[in-house]
This record gives C-alpha cells, structure tokens and sequence, in this order.
C-alpha cells in the first residue's frame, strides 16, 4: 500500500512532466475559504495541474498585504486533500522553506525579487541541501541572464534535481502596455542555453491585467512554451494583491479552450514542424525589433524638437559617422558583417532624420 505521501508525490511527478503544465492559484491565500473555494472551481475545470498561492508576499511598498504567513500552509493542505492538486508556493528564506515543506508543499518557486539577489538565492540553496523538491526559479525582475542563470546554478549546486524556469517579464521605466515587458527573446535565449530546464509563461505578472492575458499565453504557447502559471481567484475584483490581473477559475477555462494549441502535424515531415517552430519565434523578434525601432523614432522626434528650440541643422555628418563606427564595432563583436551593418544603420538613421524633419518642419 502507498501512503498519500507516496501517491501525492507520484502526481506531483507527472504534473511536472506534463505538456503543457498548467498553473493556477491566486496570487495571495486570503482565507481558508478563498483557498478552498478556488482550488474546487480551478479542479472543476478539468485543466489544471498544479494549485499555486502566494502565503509570502514580497510587496514593492510597506504597509500593503504582505501574504497570511505560515497559517495559510494547512490551508493549502486541505486544498490538496480535497481536489487531489499538488501546491506550489514562493519561498524567499531559508525559514520558509522549512514552514513549506513541514506543511508538505510539493513544488517552491522562487519569485523575480529573490533571483535577483544572490544573497537570498545562497540562503534558498542552503536550506534546499538534501531536499527532493521541484524548484521554479523565476527570471529576475531586471532582465539580466546572469542572474538568472546563477540562481539555476545555486540550486542546482544545492543538489535539486527538478529545476524548472519561469519567464514573468521585465522591469522596465516608463509606461508600457506591459506591467513587465515580456522582452520574449531573453527567454528565448535562456532557454537555448538550458535546453533540459523546462520553461513556464507567467502572463498574470506580464499584463498586469487581464484583458490582455489570452494574447500572451497564446504567443508562449506558439513558442513552445512548457507551460502556463496564471493568477486566478474566486473574484478577482475584491483579491487582497494583484487584483487587476486576476481571473475566475471558469474564465480561465475559457481562455485555456480558446487557445490554439500548436501540435507537430503528424501528416507532415518532422522538420515541417520544427520549421514552423523557429518561424513563429523569427516574426515574434521582428514584432520586437519593430517596437525597438518605433521607440528610436519616438526619441528622433524629441531631438528634432530640441534641435527646433535651439535652431541647429538636422543632419550633422558627424554624428552620422558615429552612430556607423559604433555600430559596426558592437556588430562585429556579435558576429555581424560589417557590410550588413553599414547598410541597416544608413536605413535607421535615415528614417530617424525623417522624423526629426517632420517634427522640425510642423
Ligand atoms: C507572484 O507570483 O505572485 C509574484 C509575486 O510574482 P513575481 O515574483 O513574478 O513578481
Ligand atoms: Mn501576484
């Protein structure tokens, strides 16, 4: 006979390996009820694998909730003895990890604020030391690789076995329609160079909101993303954090049936598919490159404005020189022919001028 560790362990195993994982949990535990309540709608569904719940909040400002504590985890207990759904949960010290695993949750992550801090990842990976427990390691919430790559190397070191990433965008300055810019092509990149680590989409942390959420999952799911963890509550409008971002349980049901689901095409040759694969994440970069290059326009505009204020001509070839030498030394280092460069830069700065023009003739 197998105990209902030993059987809740095994599902814990083949949520982990399934494709995709989905995620989903409020941000927060509120309640007993709150939790209870969301975990039997999000089971009801049919479409979820794994029950997340923030009960440490790590909160931009004081004096905002900051997570119920260790008397939420017989919540999350309860939860997973009535629906059967294994518990993800964020840890952020060496103590938390301890009140996490007495109350048996099956699968920590850490959240984008302790990645970025090697201090507190040491403190995870110490307390992780001869722990046989999953580990989601968020990507930090400034878009640096390193960091995030240290902290897979910090619990790997720590001997964790099941390591898995999970992309929740970057912080950026300035308003963009993102709560944290996706910047797609550095997960991307992370996952080239971890092949063998799974890699989850966090839309709720991206959008920030959820009228945006269904277009995100769709694009990680078109780039072939493992998985989803996505923010749900009961009702989102009265959540204790991240209320805009949330959604019902049956919202989130509806969104997960509405998504196109990329499967290889039996009917075609293996590399049709791959193909299709690498063609999805060419046009996403390009979506990508075009907001870089909108954004350079915006800023050749306000140029323009301040050349008008101070009366200096539009092209100065100088500068011109400049920006190509500049270029084509950065291009060089990456692998770009200098050619390429020289023809790329003469376009961009071309159209920058343009801009500048118009501003400077209205
Ligand atoms: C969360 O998942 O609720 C959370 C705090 O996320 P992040 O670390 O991505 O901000
Ligand atoms: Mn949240």
């Amino acid at each position: 006979m197998q105990t209902t560790g030993q059987v809740i362990k095994e599902i814990t195993q083949q949520a982990w390996n399934k494709r995709p994982l989905i995620i989903s949990g409020p941000c927060s535990a509120e309640t007993e009820e709150q939790v209870i309540e969301t975990a039997q709608r999000l089971a009801k569904t049919g479409k979820v694998d794994m029950l997340r719940a923030g009960i440490w909040k790590p909160r931009t400002k004081p004096g905002m909730f900051e997570g119920i504590g260790a008397k939420g985890l017989p919540w999350l207990q309860q939860a997973k003895k009535l629906t059967g759904l294994p518990v993800t949960v964020e840890v952020a010290t060496g103590k938390q990890v301890q009140d996490a695993l007495t109350f048996d949750v099956d699968v920590l992550w850490l959240g984008a604020r302790t990645t970025v801090n090697p201090f507190s990842v040491q403190e995870l990976a110490d307390a992780l030391r001869g722990v046989d427990v999953p580990v989601l390691i968020k990507n930090p919430i400034n878009p640096d690789l390193e960091l995030w790559t240290g902290a897979v190397e910090r619990i790997a070191r720590a001997g964790v076995k099941q390591i898995g990433l999970i992309h929740r965008g970057f912080h950026t300055y300035g308003n963009t329609e993102y709560r944290n810019a996706p910047m797609w092509h550095l997960a991307i990149e992370m996952k080239l160079r971890n092949p063998e680590l799974m890699m989850i989409n966090d839309p709720s942390h991206i959008c920030g909101r959820r009228d945006i959420l269904l277009e995100v999952m769709q694009r990680a799911i078109d780039l072939d993303y493992d998985g989803l963890m996505i923010e749900s509550h009961i009702d989102p409008d009265k959540a204790w954090s991240d209320a805009k971002q949330q959604v019902t349980p049956e919202r989130l049901k509806e969104m997960l049936d509405q998504i196109i689901w990329r499967k290889e095409d039996v009917n075609s040759e293996e590399y049709h598919a791959a193909l299709e694969k690498l063609r999805h994440q060419i046009n996403h970069l390009d979506d990508e490159l075009m907001q870089i290059l909108s954004q350079r326009m915006k800023i050749a505009e306000q140029i323009g404005n301040y050349k008008r204020a101070n009366n200096i001509t539009i092209l100065q070839t100088t500068r011109w020189n400049e920006i190509i030498e500049r270029a084509s030394k950065k291009g060089e280092q990456i692998g770009l022919s200098k050619e390429f460069i020289i023809k790329y830069f003469d376009a961009v700065h071309m159209e920058s001028i343009n801009h500048q023009k118009k501003v400077m003739d209205s």
